[in-house]
C-alpha cells in the first residue's frame, strides 16, 4: 500500500495479531459504529502513533485517544474492551491532549497483565472516527503486525466537507466506550442557572462531561442541540426555569447525565456582573438630559475625564477567493490551533491573577472555537472555493447574526463573543496579534493624558493587555452590561458605559468628555462648572491614593503606637515586585500552587527552588511566608491526574494531597529548603485539620533540612481555614510557630457556602459573628503559647473589618498588593485599645449585617 497525497497509511499501533473488526467481542465496535478499522490482539504493551498527528482527545481514564492526522482524518485508538471501567488503573498515557506526535511515538503504555485480569478483553481497536470524510480503502486484518512498522490501513479522503476540522465531532464521541453506546438514557432537568442556558453554564456543562465516554443532546421547545455546540445550545433560548430533556448515549451515559444536570441545576452561572448592580440610569427629572449628555447603561463604576479616542478595529480584510481547498483547510486548522493556544494563555493568566470571571470568558471562547456548527459552516465555504479567512469570517458573522436576533439579551450579548473569535482567527491567519496590543498602545495626545476609549462594541480580545494607565474609561455605542468586555472592565477597575447609542458616533476623536460610570452618563464638552466638579472628585480620589502610597513605605502603627505588619498576598515574581512597589512590609502568603497550575508535569525540586529563589530575590530583603501547594477544590492542576471527587472542596486538597502524593510535598520542601534568601522564609501548611498533620510535616521538614544541611529551625505555621483548626488552636499552637487565618475558606466551611457560588456571594460575609468567634478562638489559643496570628484571607483587606481583626488580637494583615497603601492608612486611623475593647461585643451580635452596621458606627471607614 503506497502513500500518496490523497491517501494516509496507518501503521499498526501495537505488536499483535491482526483481526477484522467483526471479531471484536463487542457489538458496537464489531458493527463498525465507531468507524471502519481493524483490531489487534496485543502481544506488546505500548500503543504507538499509527501516523503523524495531534492528540485531539485523550480519555481521562487513559485507555483511549483520538489522533488527528495532518489531512484531517481522526483515528480512534481504544485499548481493550470495557477498559473505561478500570478508571485509569494500569494505563499510563505518554502524551497529553494537544500533543503533536510523529508516527511510531509511544502514546499509551499499559500493564497488560493487570488490564487483562480486570477487563473483558485486551483486543484493541483502531478505527477512523470521521468516516463521513475519510474512507478505508484497503486493510490488512490477519497475521502478525509489528508496532509502528506494519501498514494495516489505507485511508482516503471521501471528498466530504468534514475532512477539514469542520467535521470535528464532539470529542467525547471519539472514545465512547462500546458497551452501552447503543442505549439512550434520558433525563428531564429544570434550568436553575440565572439567565437560563447562556454561554457559561453551557460551556461548563460541556466541560463537565469531557473525558466521559458519552454524547449528550439537549431537547427544548421541539428543537435539539448537541452539547458539543455552544452556539446550537444558545440558539435554543432556554430560559431560567425551563424544563429541558437530556438524552445521552455511550458507556458513561449515566455519569454524563449526572454531570450535565448538575451544571444546569446550579443556581447561578458565575456571573461577575451580579456583584455590580448594572442597568440603565434613570433619565433626569423632567425626562430631559442636559445638552451634550447621553444616557447609557452603567457597566462598571467610577468617574473619568479625558479626550474621547475612537478605537478602530484592525481585523484584517481577507480575500474572498481561496488558494486551493487543501491549503485553505490547512491554514484554518493552523490558525485555530494558534488561537486556542492564545486563549489558553489568556485564561491561565487571568486565573493566576485570581480573576475567575475573566478566565471563564476565555475558557468559554475555547469551547466556542471547537463548535462544530461554526467549523462546518467554514469548511463548507472553503470547499466552495473561498479562502480560510473569508470562510471563517462569514461563518462567525452568520452565527453572530443568529445570536443577535435572539430576544434573550444575554444570548444576544454572546454575538460579540462569536465576532471576537472571528477577529482572533483572522489575525492569526494574517500572522498578527493586531488589536490585542494596539488596544494597549493607544496613541495619546501630548501631555500623556489618558483617554476615554470609545468603540461600537469592545470584545474581550480587544481588552487583553489593555494598559490601565492609558485608558481612563471605556464607552460603547452598543453592548450590554453582561457582555464579556463589561465584565473585564469591572475586573480591571475601569469605569465603563455601554449602549450609549448612535449619538456617541457623532462625537469625534479628541472631544473632551466625562464618563460617569456611577450614574450611566457621558458628557461631551462639559461646561466649566461640571468639569470642575468632576475634576475635583477625580483629583480627590487620586490624591488619596497617592498619599496612601507615599506613606505605605513606612511601618503602620495604630494611633496608640501598636505596630501592625501589613504584608502582601502574591502568586508570581511580578506580584512580588508589585508588592514591593506598593510598600508591603513582607509577603504574608505566597500561593505556590499558582506558580505551577499550568505546567505540563509536576514541578521538580529544581523548579521549586528556581521559582521561589526568583521571588525571594525580588523581595529586596523582605521576609516571606511560603504556603505549600494548595491544589484541589477550585484550583485544579492538569498534571495531577487524580480521580474526580464529588465534593472537591471537602476532599484531597491542601496538605491532605500529600496523603495521595507524598512525593509532591517532599519535592517542594526540598526545593524550598535550598532557597537562599536575604530575609526569613517561613513555611505555611494549608488545610490542616488535625495536630497529627502538623507534627508529621514538622518532623519531615526537620529531617529534610538536616539531609540538605539547611536551617532545621525554619518556622512552620498553620493556616487556620477549617473550623476544626480554629477550635483546636491551643493544641496546634503548642507545635506551630505562627498562624495565618484563611478567612476565605474559613467562611466557606463555617457557613457551608461554596466560595465559588455567586448566588451566595452576598451572604458569604466573613464578618459573620460565627466566623469572628472562630477568629477569636484562634487568637486565644495562640496567645496561650505566645504565638502570633495573621490574616491572609480577603477579610484582611476589608477596611471595615480591619479594626475588628486588630481588636481580636491579629497582628499581621496580608492583602492584595494594591490594597497595602489603603490598609496601612486605615491602621493609622485606629486606636488599638479602642479596638480591643469593642471587638468582643461584636461576637454577641446575630448577623454579619449587624456586625457591619456596628463597625460603621464605631469605626467609620
Ligand atoms: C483563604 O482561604 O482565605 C486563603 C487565603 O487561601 P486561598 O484563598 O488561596 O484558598
Ligand atoms: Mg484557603
Amino acid at each position: 500500500m503506497a502513500e500518496t497525497s490523497e491517501t494516509l497509511l496507518l501503521l499498526a499501533p501495537l505488536r499483535g495479531v491482526l483481526l477484522p473488526l467483526a471479531a471484536v467481542p463487542d457489538p458496537v465496535f464489531a458493527e463498525g459504529l465507531f468507524g471502519e478499522g481493524v483490531a489487534i490482539d496485543p502481544l506488546g504493551d505500548t500503543l504507538v502513533a499509527p501516523c503523524d498527528g495531534v492528540v485531539l482527545h485523550l480519555a481521562a481514564t487513559g485507555h483511549a485517544l483520538t489522533l488527528q492526522a495532518p489531512c484531517g482524518a481522526q483515528v480512534l485508538l481504544h485499548v481493550g474492551i470495557d477498559t473505561v471501567s478500570l478508571r485509569g488503573d494500569g494505563f499510563t498515557p505518554c502524551v497529553a491532549q494537544g500533543t503533536a506526535v510523529r508516527q511510531g511515538d509511544p502514546l499509551i503504555r499499559f500493564d497488560a497483565d493487570r488490564v487483562a485480569r480486570q477487563a473483558r478483553s485486551l483486543v484493541t481497536v483502531m478505527a477512523v472516527a470521521n468516516g463521513n470524510a475519510f474512507a478505508v480503502a484497503d486493510r490488512t486484518d490477519a497475521g502478525l503486525a509489528e508496532a509502528g512498522r506494519t501498514v494495516v490501513l489505507q485511508v482516503r479522503v471521501a471528498g466530504a466537507v468534514g475532512a477539514a476540522p469542520a467535521a470535528t465531532p464532539a470529542p467525547q464521541a471519539d472514545v465512547a466506550d462500546v458497551t452501552h453506546a447503543a442505549a439512550t438514557r434520558r433525563r428531564t432537568v429544570t434550568l436553575a442557572c440565572a439567565g437560563g442556558l447562556h454561554a457559561r453554564p453551557a460551556a461548563r456543562a460541556r466541560a463537565a462531561m469531557q473525558g466521559l465516554d458519552a454524547t449528550v443532546t439537549l431537547h427544548y421547545g421541539g428543537r435539539q442541540a448537541s452539547l458539543a455546540s455552544l452556539v446550537a445550545l444558545l440558539a435554543l433560548s432556554a430560559d431560567e426555569g425551563a424544563t429541558v430533556e437530556l438524552a445521552a448515549s455511550g458507556r458513561d451515559a449515566d455519569a454524563a447525565l449526572d454531570a450535565v444536570a448538575r451544571e444546569l441545576q446550579r443556581t447561578d452561572a458565575g456571573e461577575a456582573h451580579a456583584v455590580f448592580p448594572v442597568g440603565a440610569a434613570p433619565v433626569a427629572p423632567g425626562g430631559e438630559l442636559p445638552p451634550g449628555c447621553i444616557a447609557g447603561v452603567a457597566a462598571a463604576p467610577g468617574l473619568a475625564i479625558g479626550p474621547l479616542h475612537w478605537w478602530r478595529d484592525t481585523a484584517p480584510d481577507p480575500d474572498q477567493a481561496g488558494q486551493g481547498v487543501d491549503a485553505e483547510r490547512a491554514a484554518l486548522r493552523a490558525a485555530l490551533v494558534a488561537v486556542d493556544a492564545q486563549l489558553a494563555h489568556d485564561s491561565a493568566a487571568a486565573e493566576a491573577r485570581r480573576a475567575p470571571a475573566e478566565a471563564g470568558i476565555f475558557a468559554m471562547h475555547r469551547a466556542l472555537l471547537e463548535d462544530p456548527a461554526l467549523r462546518q459552516a467554514a469548511a463548507a465555504l472553503i470547499d466552495a472555493g473561498k479562502s480560510a479567512g473569508f470562510a471563517w469570517r462569514e461563518a462567525t458573522r452568520a452565527e453572530a447574526a443568529t445570536l443577535s436576533a435572539m430576544v434573550d439579551r444575554r444570548a444576544a450579548d454572546r454575538a460579540a463573543d462569536v465576532l471576537d473569535l472571528g477577529k482572533r482567527v483572522l489575525r492569526a491567519l494574517a500572522g498578527s496579534h493586531g488589536a490585542v496590543h494596539a488596544a494597549a498602545g493607544v496613541p495619546l495626545a501630548d501631555g500623556a493624558q489618558s483617554v476615554v476609549l470609545a468603540a461600537d462594541e469592545f470584545t474581550p480580545s480587544d481588552l487583553t493587555g489593555l494598559d490601565r494607565n492609558r485608558v481612563a474609561a471605556l464607552v460603547m455605542v452598543r453592548g450590554g452590561p453582561t457582555a464579556h468586555a463589561a465584565i473585564m472592565a469591572r475586573q480591571l477597575g475601569i469605569p465603563c458605559l455601554v449602549a450609549l447609542g448612535g449619538a456617541l458616533e457623532q462625537w469625534p476623536d479628541g472631544t473632551p468628555v466625562i464618563a460617569d460610570g456611577d450614574n450611566a452618563r457621558l458628557y461631551a464638552d462639559p461646561d466649566a462648572d461640571l468639569l470642575a466638579a468632576a475634576a475635583s472628585t477625580v483629583a480627590l480620589r487620586a490624591q488619596q491614593r497617592q498619599a496612601d502610597l507615599r506613606a505605605a513605605h513606612t511601618a503602620a502603627c495604630t494611633r496608640d503606637g501598636v505596630r501592625i505588619e501589613v504584608a502582601a498576598n502574591i502568586g508570581s515574581v511580578d506580584d512580588a515586585r508589585h508588592a514591593v512597589a506598593q510598600g508591603a512590609d513582607a509577603v504574608g502568603l505566597l500561593r505556590t500552587e499558582l506558580l505551577f497550575l499550568h505546567g505540563a508535569a509536576a514541578p521538580t525540586v529544581g523548579d521549586h527552588t528556581a521559582r521561589c529563589q526568583a521571588i525571594a530575590d525580588a523581595l529586596d530583603g523582605r521576609s516571606a511566608i511560603v504556603r505549600t501547594l494548595d491544589i484541589g477544590a477550585d484550583k485544579d492542576a492538569a498534571w495531577l491526574r487524580l480521580p474526580p471527587e464529588d465534593n472537591p472542596a471537602l476532599g484531597l486538597r491542601g496538605v491532605r494531597l500529600a496523603q495521595a502524593c507524598p512525593q509532591l510535598l517532599d519535592d517542594q520542601l526540598r526545593g524550598l529548603l535550598a532557597v537562599r534568601a536575604q530575609a526569613r522564609l517561613r513555611i505555611l501548611l494549608p488545610m490542616v485539620s488535625e495536630v497529627g498533620e502538623l507534627l508529621h510535616w514538622r518532623t519531615r521538614i526537620r529531617a529534610l533540612a538536616a539531609e540538605a544541611g539547611a536551617d532545621a529551625g525554619i518556622e512552620v505555621g498553620v493556616m487556620i481555614e477549617v473550623p476544626a483548626a480554629a477550635l483546636l488552636a491551643e493544641q496546634l499552637a503548642a507545635h506551630a510557630d505562627f498562624f495565618s487565618i484563611g478567612t476565605n475558606d474559613l467562611t466557606q466551611y463555617t457557613l457551608a457556602m461554596d466560595r465559588c457560588q455567586p448566588a451566595l456571594a452576598a451572604r458569604m460575609d466573613a464578618l459573620h459573628p460565627a466566623v469572628l468567634r472562630l477568629i477569636a478562638a484562634t487568637t486565644e489559643g495562640a496567645a496561650r503559647h505566645g504565638r502570633w496570628v495573621g490574616v491572609c484571607g480577603a477579610l484582611a483587606g476589608d477596611a471595615l473589618a480591619v479594626p475588628v481583626l486588630l481588636g481580636l488580637g491579629v497582628t499581621e494583615l496580608s492583602v492584595d498588593a494594591g490594597l497595602v497603601p489603603a490598609t496601612k492608612a486605615r491602621v493609622r486611623t485606629l486606636s488599638h485599645a479602642d479596638c480591643r475593647q469593642r471587638a468582643p461585643e461584636l461576637l454577641q451580635l446575630a448577623s454579619a449585617a449587624a456586625v457591619r452596621e456596628a463597625c460603621r458606627r464605631y469605626w467609620p471607614a
